[in-house]
């Protein structure tokens, strides 16, 4: 039987991988903390790691794995940000991920982020709760009409732009790789950042993290953005420099601001730190304006989306273990490449 060792695992991740791994005979070991160089050595006699968003595989934990030589890491995410690939690559192993296990649940999450925000409803929420029914403060704007900039039009950025349209919005998007006859069939308009900046509203931030797209959102980004307007990220936090987006918020030039995700959120994200002191003050100013949502990256959480990451790792794990390819498009590093 398969051995696998699962990091930073939620009882919802238990809950759908459990079904998947059954059908195929794996045994999966669920460790509650992260993989990193530390804890790099409980691998030790797994054929495989199984990681997140928030484990940190850099070239000194990868040598530590590979001192025990499982010789797979399977992602479960779609972003890979987090690994050195050519320090994988060179050590061996073969890696997968899940590049689209659902586009729409990430979509609709940023589009209820932005009514939220738009509609003051995490405002509203509180007030009602302690019978004060005041409409005060809570005016919000149509959507209908305005301009939304959503930058990448990969498999999420085109679903929110789908339904950005639904309400009536005029859609424009950023893409180094722009496709005209998407655009010109679902009535968006590719347009350049220094273009868009200006005149959108809304802006939604759909990029993966590279060294280009790192702090794409900066302080001659901000400056360039049109006073009021609506800024969500749901795509990497590092996009966004937090210190530049704080002084922003404090000169009240943004309108408002919904984070999924967040420039330090590693250790913090997905842990339950009600009972502990808050050491990121970044974060903890970002959470005292009224204009801002924080939702700690569960952009990706549906059942639908659950249930197909551990279908696409499981059986990307299996097939690792027959010495078969990954399933078409997930593997990180193209498998003619792969050395070793
Ligand atoms: P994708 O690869 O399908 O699309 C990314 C798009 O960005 C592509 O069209 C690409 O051409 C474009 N792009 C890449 N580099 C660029 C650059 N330098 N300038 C302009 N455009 C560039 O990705 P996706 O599946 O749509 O995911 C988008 C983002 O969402 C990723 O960062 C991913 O990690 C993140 N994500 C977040 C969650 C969550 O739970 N919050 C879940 C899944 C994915």
């Amino acid at each position: 039987m398969m051995k696998i060792a699962f990091y930073d695992a939620k009882p919802y991740d238990k809950e759908f991988f459990a079904i998947e791994a059954e059908k195929r005979d794996i045994n999966i070991q669920y460790f509650p903390f992260r993989l990193d160089h530390h804890s790099a050595k409980t691998a030790t006699d797994f054929d495989a790691v199984c990681a997140f968003v928030n484990d940190k595989l850099d070239r000194k934990c990868l040598d530590k794995l590979s001192e025990h030589a499982p010789g797979m890491i399977a992602m479960r995410c779609a972003g890979y940000n987090n690994i050195d690939v050519s320090a994988a690559t060179e050590l061996g192993f073969r890696l997968s991920r899940v590049p689209a296990y659902s586009p729409h649940s990430v979509a609709e999450h940023a589009v209820a982020l932005i009514q939220t925000l738009n509609r003051r409803i995490h405002q509203a929420y509180n007030r009602v709760r302690e019978l004060n029914f005041s409409l005060n403060g809570l005016v919000g704007r149509d959507l209908y009409g305005k301009k939304a900039a959503v930058l990448g039009t990969g498999k999420i950025g085109r679903i929110t732009a789908g339904i950005l349209r639904g309400f009536g919005m005029e859609v424009f998007a950023y893409d180094a790789y722009p496709d005209e006859e998407w655009a010109r069939s679902h009535d968006v308009k590719y347009t350049s950042l220094e273009e868009i900046l200006p005149l959108a509203d809304l802006i939604s931030l759909h990029l993966p993290l590279t060294a280009e797209t790192h702090h794409i959102i900066s302080e001659e980004a901000l400056g360039k953005m049109k006073p009021g307007v609506l800024l969500v990220n749901t795509s990497r936090g590092k996009l966004i420099k937090t210190r530049a987006l704080i002084q922003a918020l404090k000169d009240r030039r943004v309108g408002g601001v919904a984070l999924d995700v967040y420039e330090e959120e590693e250790g913090v994200f997905f842990e339950d730190l009600s009972y502990e002191v808050l050491q990121d003050d970044q974060l903890a100013r970002l959470l005292t304006f009224p204009n801002v949502i924080v939702t700690s990256h569960q952009a990706f959480l549906t059942r639908e989306a659950l249930s197909e990451i551990a279908r696409v790792t499981c059986e990307n794990l299996k097939l690792f273990q027959r010495g078969d390819s990954f399933l078409t498009g997930t593997a990180i590093v193209p498998e003619n490449e792969q050395a070793g």
